[in-house]
């Protein structure tokens, strides 16, 4: 077993941050003012004055646009090795809806592996690894996908459906390993969770009504949740709020204790989306 290697990941909860490039047409004002070598990201509001219209905010890592979808991948790398030493871990993609969640997660494109997003490439080293370790452990490889929308948890339904409605639900594709250990006998199991959260843009309450409101409420109350658990859990405080959403309910295994977790906070720097990259930042700031 190479528990080595993950000895110091143990616990820990890392927050990595990526600016998605321009898109296309759109050639306007950016709301990064900076990216610093060191996880810093100077964020500018050109309508304020002074020290008031910048704020710099600090993570694990902060990508610059032109990072690779290998580059986003490395550090994620040992965890998928400690799934299967037999740990647990959860890696989350967070933003608001256009962010590039599901690009950090899946990728824009299977065809070249080059683009491949963290997915793919998390499900080719489990099976890679497990297949160089065959002849000292046998692993059964299980894949699960689910939404979780307005709080209930479903099968995952038609890629159209889901599609459809993927801003506004968080899916979440989980692998179980169970390994034997051939001379010992003896059984591990670890589990990893790849969650692509729903947007995280606050609706406006004027203009939503009906189900587009529930909705927003659902996505509100499960994100907070789970703030509120990773915050709890970087603070080592006594008591994690697991169950305060669904979200949190599915994920509490693969939270805390020797868990490892990862979260990819994703921020489009047009200018006009300023207000959402601010809380979307503010968000990753108290988990980190
Ligand atoms: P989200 O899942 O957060 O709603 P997407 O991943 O669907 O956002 O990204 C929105 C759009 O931006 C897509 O057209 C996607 O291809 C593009 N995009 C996102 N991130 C990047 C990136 N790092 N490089 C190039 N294009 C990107
Ligand atoms: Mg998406």
């Amino acid at each position: 077993f190479l528990y080595n290697q993950v000895q110091d990941l143990k616990g820990t909860i890392r927050v990595y941050c990526r600016v998605r490039p321009f898109l296309g047409q759109s050639n306007g004002q950016s709301s990064v003012d900076y990216i610093g070598e060191n996880g810093t990201i100077m964020i500018v509001n050109p309508l304020k004055q002074g020290k008031d219209s910048r704020r710099v905010f600090t993570f694990n890592k902060v990508f610059r646009t032109n990072v690779t979808q290998e580059q986003i991948y490395v550090d994620t790398q040992p965890l998928i090795r400690s799934v299967l030493d037999g740990y647990n871990a959860c890696i989350f993609a967070y933003g608001q809806t256009g962010s590039g969640k599901t690009y950090t997660m899946s990728g824009p494109d299977l065809t070249t592996e080059e683009t491949w997003g963290v997915n793919y490439r998390a499900l080719r080293d489990l099976f890679q690894i497990s297949k160089a370790r065959v002849d000292i452990i046998r692993y059964e490889v299980a894949v699960q996908m689910i939404e979780i929308y307005n709080e209930q948890r479903n099968r995952a339904v038609g890629a159209t459906a889901l599609n459809e409605r993927s801003s506004r639900s968080h899916s979440v594709l989980t692998v179980h390993i169970l390994g034997k250990e051939l001379a010992s006998g003896s059984i591990l199991r670890g589990c990893l969770h790849l969650v692509d959260l729903a947007g995280s843009e606050r609706v406006d309450k004027s203009e939503a009504t009906g189900e587009r409101l529930k909705e927003a409420q659902h996505i509100n109350r499960s994100l907070s949740a789970l703030g509120d658990v990773i915050s709890a859990l970087a603070q080592k405080s006594a008591h994690v709020p697991y169950r305060n959403s669904k979200l949190t309910q599915v994920l509490q295994d693969s939270l805390g204790g020797q868990a490892k977790t990862m979260m990819f906070v994703h921020i489009n720097p047009e200018l006009n989306a300023l207000g959402e990259t601010i809380s979307t930042l503010k968000f990753a700031e108290r988990v980190a």
